[in-house]
């Protein structure tokens, strides 16, 4: 299977988790291993790494990059929850909304809950992480992951978002939200399955996902003192990114989107353009998708 073998070739990625250790401790405590460190990726080459040989990214500061065939489920430092297995593009999402520590925060569709615990590392632990998700054993799975990464300032749900009440008086503080809502999953390269291509079962399919991603995204954006909302989705549909993103902000003029990271090598589509994009060929990962709201304040002021 020709997309099992692209992604067997990715390299594999570890985020550094801040709430236990430093990037620097982790660097050399594989170097102590016996890993050969090879400075900060400068270049997409530089991915191309080989087997005892890892570097830091160039994009995202606490993710380290090893050879495709790193495996660390039975690592110390992973059992311990230092480093959190996650490929680099699905660290872009939290790291890009970046919310301030102390604030108040949703992650809308929150399980297994590698980027809530991103988003707590990034507010130091300090304010509030709302997160919700339908799926009761995905949420039970979240719970242990968190304990394991340190986690202390979430308050989960078993909650359907699209039922949350953005005028509840507990969310009335809430000024970030991260929604990456279920999708094809048509980014991930080892699930792309092209065999059994069922044409219009798939468009279907498609249009109900992304029917439901702009609700959820609609009901992200009602939260009354709302900045920032970041959404992201691992598929590579149109569908599902753009064209979701684009229907949501003729729904919501007093939003905007947010030019991301110049030097990221893939963008949106046209004319989102502001969006990133990421492939095995363009970013040497999964194929993802992330876009950023920001509350247009000249429109705010225009409604007072
Ligand atoms: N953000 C997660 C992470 O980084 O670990 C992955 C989230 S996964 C792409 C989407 C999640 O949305 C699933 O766990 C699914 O159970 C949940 N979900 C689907 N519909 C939902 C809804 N209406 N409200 C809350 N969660 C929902």
């Amino acid at each position: 299977n020709v997309q099992r073998a692209a992604g067997d070739r990715l390299p594999r990625y570890v985020r550094v988790n801040t709430l236990k250790t430093t990037v620097e401790d982790v660097v050399d405590y594989f170097k102590r291993d016996g890993l050969s460190y090879q400075g900060q990726a400068a270049r997409l080459d530089d991915f191309t790494l080989k087997e005892a040989e890892f570097a830091r990214d160039q994009h995202l500061p606490e993710v380290l990059v090893f050879s495709p065939k790193t495996d660390f489920h039975d690592h110390f430092l992973y059992k311990a929850g230092h480093i959190i297995l996650q490929d680099k593009a699905s660290c872009l999402p939290a790291y890009l909304l970046n919310p301030p520590p102390g604030r108040h925060i949703i992650d809308a569709c929150a399980a297994p809950g590698n980027k809530t615990s991103h988003l707590a590392a990034i507010m130091k632990n300090k304010g509030k992480l709302f997160a919700f998700d339908l799926d009761a054993k995905r949420l039970a799975t979240m719970s242990t992951l968190l304990l394991r990464a340190g986690v202390t300032c979430q308050q989960l749900a078993n909650q359907d978002f699209l039922k949350v009440d953005p005028d509840s008086a507990q969310y009335k503080d809430v000024e970030y939200v991260l929604l990456d809502p279920s999708c094809s999953g048509s980014g991930m390269v080892c699930l792309r399955d092209n065999t059994s291509a069922d044409q219009e079962k798939d468009q279907a399919r498609l249009a109900s996902l992304a029917s439901f991603q702009l609700r959820c995204l609609n009901h992200g954006l009602r939260f009354p003192r709302l900045k920032r909302l970041v959404y992201s989705t691992c598929s590579i549909h149109r569908q599902e990114n753009e064209d979701v993103i684009t229907a949501c902000l003729q729904q919501n003029p007093g939003f905007r989107l947010v030019p991301l990271l110049a030097q990221w090598p893939e963008r949106g589509l046209e004319p989102l353009t502001q969006c990133l994009r990421a492939g095995t060929t363009t970013t040497r990962t999964h194929g993802f998708f992330v876009a950023l709201l920001e509350k247009h304040i000249e429109a705010e002021n225009m409604k007072q």
